[in-house]
């Protein structure tokens, strides 16, 4: 089965071919720490989650970058207004970097909550200052940007591409609402470094060699995802023939324009590769038909959710089950729908817990099975329609229902790890139903290593791996309806 994803940068569906064999590498751009983040933007970090379990599911070793920004977002996503982080320091009395660290833990308590993987790299803005500056140098000394009134401005006039992500290309964006700036040569050029004396009560700030400051937005992730995952920067240096291309970047659909193509801009003016190979972008959550965002006040946090008595499965579950390219409206019906759904895969899961007869190994429910991981994975590489592989999932649990008197015993257990080792994929179920001691993730996980090895045919490996699995005392047998596995 091949795996396709809809890329925004060429608005095709394209095979997945990542630059390393079975390594995969994506950036995710985070939150900007000034406030809650709100499920909207969670919507966002779900679906770049849901990649990444899908991506380990098909076996890559993935490693994915999320980065915190803590200065430099200003209020209007430009280079006008007021650094986020500042304005809301201010306004609370507090240093931006308090603000901060008690936005970012509320952040990572919510990421846990929804049952989120853990980042490889959670990288902050202020971190990366030194990495910005290298950059910002390689991009003056190749003519890309230029230095007016103590500000570093990205020239857009060299750099014919811009525009090819977000469709704005320059004659079209004569008639945006960005204001001209005088230091700017062109009103769409964009700031790499803040070093104005406009600027001078920023409270962040750095030495440059274009005297105190701070970086612009976008520069920041550019240096981020070149940091962690290419060799590009050694000890704050930049390399540019060591830059590699970036498999997989994210982002809600925001966040194209400016912010990506100017990351594309930054990057590729420096380097002779393209920045990122798969753009990916979520559809916004909406509430009440609009976009859920801070300014419209339409926001629900996942701890107040939480408080309220939904329980964090079913957040997930309803912020991953619409396709991420279409608008998804949140409902507090919609959630409450959503964890009746979760119940009927637990009942059937208790109910497949509680067989305590043993039979023969049942064909039809061995093919509801077979097909369902099938199906799964054909609706998940047909780019991540999860939609279509949950529909799968339901009709599996109506109709194994159907046939629960003929399942017996270590079949049911079989089927229990099987949904648990598709569940990789969702993070939906929970184990607690059962009160239980399931088949380890850490068995389903080599099961799933070994069927991958039997379908690239690679017998030695799935041999080993058989192997270890008994060593760690379990057997599993090969059936034509899929693995089974068994407790010895
Ligand atoms: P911010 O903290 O404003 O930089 O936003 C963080 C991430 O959330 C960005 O990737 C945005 O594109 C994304 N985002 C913001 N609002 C929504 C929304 N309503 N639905 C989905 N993603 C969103
Ligand atoms: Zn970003």
């Amino acid at each position: 089965m091949v795996l396709k994803f809809y890329n925004s940068l060429t608005n095709k569906l394209e095979e997945f071919k990542p630059v390393h064999k079975g390594k995969v590498t994506m950036y995710n751009c985070g939150p900007t720490v000034y406030s809650y983040a709100h499920i909207g933007n969670f919507r966002s970090y779900i679906f770049a989650d849901l990649i990444r379990r899908y991506l380990e599911f098909k076996g890559y070793e993935v490693t994915q970058v999320v980065n915190i920004t803590d200065v430099g977002h200003l209020t209007d996503d430009g280079d006008d207004g007021e650094d986020k982080m500042e304005k809301a320091a201010k306004k609370e009395k507090k240093h931006p970097l308090e603000i901060a660290e008690f936005f970012t833990k509320q952040f990572l308590e919510d990421w846990n909550t929804l049952n989120m993987e853990e980042p490889e790299f959670r990288p902050k803005a202020t971190e990366t200052v030194s990495e910005i500056i290298a950059l910002t140098q390689e991009l003056i000394k190749n003519g890309h940007a230029y230095e007016s009134e103590g500000n570093i401005y990205f020239d857009i006039s060299s750099f014919p591409e811009y525009g090819k992500l977000s469709g704005n290309k320059l004659e079209n964006l004569t008639q945006s609402r960005v204001e001209s700036d005088a230091a700017k040569k062109n009103k769409h050029d964009f700031v790499l470094w803040f070093s104005n004396s406009k600027f001078k009560n920023h409270i962040l700030k750095w030495d440059s060699p274009w005297g105190e400051g701070y970086p612009g937005w976008h520069m920041e992730c550019s240096c981020m995802s070149a940091k962690f995952l290419t060799p590009a920067f050694q000890d704050g240096k930049f390399d540019p023939e060591k830059f590699e291309t970036i498999d997989i970047h994210t982002g809600g659909e925001d966040n194209k324009f400016p912010h990506h193509e100017c990351e594309i801009a930054q990057t590729q003016g420096a380097v002779d590769k393209p920045y990122v190979h798969y753009w990916m972008h979520a559809k916004h959550l909406l509430s009440e038909g609009e976009k859920m965002s801070k300014s419209l006040g339409n926001v629900y946090l996942v701890f107040d959710l939480v408080k309220e008595g939904f329980s964090p499965r079913a957040i997930r579950y309803l912020l991953i089950s619409g396709h991420y390219r279409l608008p998804l409206n949140f409902t507090k019906d919609g959630l409450s729908a959503a964890a009746k759904s979760l119940d009927r895969i637990d009942n059937l899961l208790i109910a497949l817990y509680a067989i305590d007869e043993e039979k023969d190994g049942n064909e039809q429910a061995a093919t509801i099975i077979s097909e369902l991981k099938l199906t799964v994975e054909k609706e998940m590489d047909n780019d991540l329609n999860v939609s279509g592989a949950l529909g799968a999932l339901f009709e599996a649990v109506r109709e194994l229902n159907k046939v629960l008197d003929k399942i017996g015993k270590t079949q049911a257990q079989s089927f229990i790890g099987e949904f648990f080792s598709l569940d990789k994929i969702f993070g939906i179920m929970d184990k607690l139903v059962l009160d239980t001691e399931l088949i380890p993730e850490e068995i389903m996980d080599l099961v799933q290593e070994r069927e991958i090895a039997r379908s690239n045919k690679d017998w030695s490996v799935s041999d080993e791996l058989r192997d270890e699995i008994k060593a760690q005392g379990y057997e599993v047998k090969d059936t034509p309806n899929g693995p089974q596995v068994k407790k010895l």
